[in-house]
């Protein structure tokens, strides 16, 4: 019976592994690039705040109210328009919705972001991963030829980029944006800790869109994206987003959290300067190879070892980080390792060397 109901399932979905998410208790969450600090000062009336929200009634459909708060605080520009989606994920997969079609393609780079390539298969889509260069940069020739081979419907660029960490070369952004027959969306989802941005570049070419996140600043619970560009391309995008997606209490925490946004900067800046000193520390620990990061994660390489032996003595530890899982290729050997409050980076680096 079973057999018979499950082959109604597509056959590349029936091949998809679900996205794993590790069991975090009792560890010290260093794995998926959360905010380490309380936001108490924050959220301090917060009972009051969602008191007042109507959960008998559908929220605002396209939450104005919030999306107004947000291009303030996010500086889009006033030509620009923004939507919102249920974190930027779901703006990904309603992008790849809008663009979906017979010989349309999603580009990006890899080592990339993994969702870009999962959420092209779910909709159907192929997608074509143009290899980095050794130290992770854009590879330009590469680009050129699979843009002009392939001509992306949307090409996805992290700024900075998953999981390597780093900031990609801005001049290569700009001559990928001219000569893309389609849209580019520059994945900022990481600016609290890079402070380089191409939202000011919106009013120059209409074929961009900026996206962002609120996860990384300390919101990664109340699940919020804002996709800022040309209005008229927005308002395409729009179309396929299902009403109210943006649920009432959301809407009510993240205009009430937004108030505070100085807190959020004050994190973003300690968080950046922990990351300095984790970068120095883990340059310093023999048999470890580690790569600059204008994130909050940094991606290092166990060059003495198994670095999958070594991710389960640090977990042994109590410490969870994130194990790539490459045998081969550029990400061989690699971890990576979210910033977190100094005595949980300590915790880290001790449970590392012991590992060594
Ligand atoms: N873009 C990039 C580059 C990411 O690394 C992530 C999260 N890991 C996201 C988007 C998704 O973020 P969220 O859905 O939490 O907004």
């Amino acid at each position: 019976m079973t057999k018979k109901v499950i082959k109604w399932i597509r056959p590349e979905i029936r091949q998809l592994s679900a996205y794993q998410v590790p069991d975090a208790s009792g560890l010290t969450k260093l794995d998926a690039m959360e905010n380490p600090y309380t936001l108490e000062p924050l959220t301090g009336n917060w009972p009051e705040v969602l008191a007042a929200a109507e959960i008998n009634r559908y929220p605002d459909p396209s939450a104005t109210e919030l999306r107004h708060k947000l291009a303030q605080v996010m500086q889009v520009p006033e030509a620009a328009a923004t939507m919102l989606g249920n974190g930027s994920d779901e703006l990904i997969q309603m992008l790849a919705m809008a663009v979906s079609g017979k010989d349309h393609c999603i580009m990006s780079f890899d080592p990339g972001f993994v969702m870009y390539r999962m959420i092209a298969e779910f909709v159907g889509m192929d997608y074509v991963g143009v290899p980095l260069d050794d130290v992770f940069q854009i590879d330009m020739q590469a680009t050129r030829a699979a843009i002009e081979k392939h001509q992306p419907a949307i090409i996805f660029i992290a700024y900075p980029n998953n999981p390597t960490g780093n900031l990609f070369d801005g001049t290569d952004i700009e001559e990928i944006i001219k000569t893309a027959p389609g849209l580019v969306v520059l994945d900022e989802a990481y600016h609290p800790f890079a402070q380089h941005s191409f939202m000011s570049k919106l009013k120059q070419y209409e074929q961009l869109l900026v996206m962002r996140t609120v996860s990384k600043m300390g919101l990664a619970g109340l699940r919020l994206g804002m996709l800022a560009g040309n209005p008229a391309l927005i308002q395409e995008v729009d179309k396929v987003r299902l009403p109210y997606n943006i649920n009432v209490l959301t809407q009510h925490a993240a205009i009430s959290a937004l108030e505070h946004i100085d807190l959020l900067d004050e994190q973003a800046a300690m968080i950046r300067s922990e990351r300095k000193s984790l970068l120095q520390k883990l340059a310093d620990i023999k048999g470890v190879e580690v790569f600059p990061s204008k994130a909050n994660f940094i991606l290092f390489r166990i060059v003495k070892g198994d670095a999958g032996v070594i991710f389960e003595s640090i977990r042994n530890d109590g410490v969870l980080i994130k194990n790539m899982k490459a045998d081969a290729g550029p990400l061989k050997q690699c971890l990576r390792v979210t910033v977190g409050k100094r005595e949980e980076n300590s915790k880290f680096t001790d449970a590392l060397i012991k590992a060594l």
